[in-house]
């Protein structure tokens, strides 16, 4: 079994080369409950959601998330209620969230809910939220606390970041399965995601952390910012408000306890031989995913280095 921890849309565009490399039933993924919101009384689960809609062949290919063709009549109506609609859900998208909320308030947890999303769209990994327990991602700014969906979506990242917090994370409880299958891996893959928010609430969950130190399985990571800049998203902004370099070695800086391998773009290798210095090995390539072949070749790269 291979473990993927995943955010959202860097880490779908990798695991869609990824299912096309080993079988989806040899696949596990821990997915980012920390984006996970409430509006309009439904359960949002953003990053979970991505991966299933990537997975399934359903999602936006342009936005990255939500349906293809979606239309956006019901938040056009809800607009005039004045009913705040800074949040984008098309009409098909609001079908999973009615049917996740349903499901959480006759008592199943995020993780069974998960289960069914993932089966009736079709794919056949094993997605587990990090927790089933509450755990969102806060952002503190010049301008206060904010959830990390406000900060990102509502306020298109523009307030100045302190810092990043997890509330629930102390008392979170790592979903049923995912402790055991890190230890239990083949190998473990940490997808190009934002280390901070995606991952970094992945890692908040107790447990998770000591798990990946533990395990005997590899542990690889590719990385997700590519000559001192993300592709897409805050990630290099929080990288630099939470005290790390926003480069490939900053996300070696954020794995480093754990990591065996660092996979980082080739306009990055330079910075080789300073995260081989920290004990992380480093192979150097085109970590850019445009095409499907480009995803492929990527996840290749990361399955043969966790059987090395
Ligand atoms: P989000 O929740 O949608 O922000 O998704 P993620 O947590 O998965 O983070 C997006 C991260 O993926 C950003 O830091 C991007 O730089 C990274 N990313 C997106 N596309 C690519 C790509 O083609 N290659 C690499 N290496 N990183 C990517």
């Amino acid at each position: 079994m291979i473990v993927a921890l995943a955010g959202g849309v860097g880490a779908a565009r990798f695991l869609e080369g990824l299912i096309r490399v080993i079988p989806q039933s040899e696949i596990t993924v821990i997915g980012n409950v920390g984006d996970d919101i409430e509006l309009h009384g439904l359960h949002i689960s953003p990053d979970l959601d991505i991966v299933v809609y990537t997975l399934a062949g359903l999602v936006d290919p342009v936005k990255g998330w939500g349906f293809r063709g979606d239309t956006f009549q019901c938040q056009d109506m809800l607009h005039n209620f004045d009913h705040e609609t800074w949040f984008n859900l098309g009409d098909r998208d609001l079908a999973t969230h009615i049917y996740r909320t349903e499901q959480l308030r006759v008592g199943k947890r995020l993780s069974e809910v998960t289960r069914g999303v993932v089966r009736h769209l079709g794919v056949r990994i094993k997605l587990l939220p990090a927790t089933d327990t509450p755990l969102q991602t806060y952002v503190l700014t010049t301008k206060g606390y904010m959830h990390f969906e406000e900060y990102m979506v509502k306020r298109q990242t523009a307030p100045k970041v302190l810092g990043v917090s997890f509330r629930g994370a102390t008392s979170a409880k790592p979903t049923r399965n995912v402790i055991e299958s890190i230890e239990k891996a083949d190998g473990v893959i940490i997808a190009p995601s934002n280390p901070i928010v995606s991952i970094g609430a992945i890692l908040a969950v107790p447990g998770i952390r000591s798990a990946l130190q533990r395990t005997k399985a590899r542990k690889v990571g590719v990385s997700p910012i590519i000559g001192g800049k993300t592709v897409k998203g805050p990630a290099a902004k929080l990288m630099r408000a939470v005290g790390f370099r926003a480069t490939a070695l900053g996300v070696a800086e954020c794995y480093r306890d754990f990591l065996d391998t660092l996979i980082i773009d080739r306009v990055d290798r330079k910075l080789a031989p300073e995260i081989q210095d920290m004990g992380i090995r480093t192979i150097v390539t085109n970590t850019l995913m445009k095409r499907m072949s480009d995803k492929v070749r990527l996840a290749k790269i990361a399955v043969r280095e966790t059987k090395r």
